[in-house]
């Protein structure tokens, strides 16, 4: 018998987002977010579960390669761009979008004979800080660009900072809109402005969101980029962690659990302990009261998080036993409950799957 630790992919549930993110983003092509080996999932269930998508989207040159010998032959772009002249060539033979977001990137394109015509993001810097030309310096930018005889398509883009909040006194996503509106005054292109928050937001910023493109990434995964949750958008889990009790402990007032003996039993408790750790990806800082689901019933974590186990309080779970099914996140209990609960995001707990972890498909039902 192997381990009985497994994340299942719910390629059903893939599907379904999808559709929500359409029905969130009405007339709106699709870039489907298959960074970080799509979420976690794997790149190539990412390719089938978002086989309507109308373009794949990641950082990952190698990847980008990999979906082409996959047969994914809608655009593929490149978020990063590229991170070479040798590149280019690239972009070119496998037909690339890439994202522009500097001047070095520029004078790569310039610099090199491209094969072929190709298409490309250029990136607006409007107060992520992060990646982008300014406002004030883009059409500039885009001018060098209009230049290269090669490049046919330069859509507009820019990402937000803030987009899970709809008026956040620091950046909202108005007045990102507002600066890319002045950076982008009078350039022709589609547009290309919103990540899950803004597909999510779309419905309140329908009159500053015209995107002709959207990049929704951790919301076709079942979860939310901040305090919204997955259910209220009618999303839904797309990885199910699960495992099974491998040991059960009796204590006594006053007995301890684990590694620094952090947690202290005050009463007589019946302690379970399940294959998973930190070195399965599950978050080693989660504290105790972190849910889980045992038999389907919630209940909760306490001690440590070890290298290859966790130990549960099983005290009030009727029948628990050693090969009692256990949820640690996914179907029943979503991934930002558990993540919120060990001060994390559940983008970081999924793309942090560990590859000891048997991975399988499987409807969203069928996990545990
Ligand atoms: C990762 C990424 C996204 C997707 O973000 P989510 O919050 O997961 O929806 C969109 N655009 C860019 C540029 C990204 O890097």
């Amino acid at each position: 018998m192997p381990r009985p630790l497994s994340a299942t992919i719910h390629l059903d549930s893939m599907q379904y987002n999808l559709m929500r993110a359409r029905a969130c983003a009405p007339g709106a092509k699709i870039w489907a977010v298959v960074k970080a080996n799509a979420y976690g999932h794997g790149l190539e269930r990412g390719l089938r579960g978002f086989a309507e998508a109308d373009g794949l989207a990641l950082i990952e040159t190698d990847n980008a390669v990999r979906l082409r010998e996959l047969g994914w032959t809608r655009p593929i772009l490149l978020l990063e761009g590229i991170f070479d002249g040798s590149d280019v060539e690239l972009l070119a033979e496998h037909g690339f979008d890439s994202t522009v977001h500097c001047i070095e990137q520029v004078k790569m394109l310039e610099y090199t004979r491209l094969a072929g015509p190709i298409d490309v993001h250029l990136k607006m810097n409007t107060g992520m800080n992060r990646l982008g030309f300014r406002p004030e310096e883009y059409a500039a930018a885009h001018a060098r660009l209009r230049a290269i005889p090669a490049i046919r398509n330069i859509t507009l883009m820019t990402h937000f900072a803030n987009a899970d909040e709809l008026d956040n006194p620091r950046l909202s996503v108005r007045e990102q809109v507002r600066r890319f509106q002045l950076g982008a005054a009078g350039l022709a292109g589609e547009r290309s402005l919103s990540n899950s928050g803004g597909v999510l937001q779309q419905a309140a910023l329908i009159d500053a969101l015209s995107n002709d493109w959207v990049r929704p990434g951790i919301m076709l995964y079942g979860g939310t980029p901040g305090q919204q949750t997955a259910a209220g958008y009618k999303l839904l889990p797309t990885m199910t962690l699960a495992s099974e009790i491998i040991g059960l402990q009796q204590l006594q007032a006053d007995d301890t659990v684990g590694y620094g003996s952090s947690f202290t039993a005050s009463g007589p408790m019946l302690v379970g302990v399940v294959a998973c750790g930190y070195a399965d990806g599950y978050p080693r800082h989660a504290p105790h009261g972190t849910p889980l689901l045992v038999d389907g019933m919630r209940t909760s974590l306490v001690g440590r998080v070890s290298m290859d186990m966790m130990t549960v309080d099983l005290t009030h779970i009727a029948n628990a036993r050693v090969g009692s099914k256990v949820v640690l996140w996914g179907d029943g209990l979503p991934i930002d409950e558990v993540a919120d609960a060990a001060g994390t995001i559940g983008y970081e707990l999924m793309c942090a799957l560990a590859p000891r972890v048997r991975v399988r498909e499987g409807a969203l039902g069928q996990a545990a």
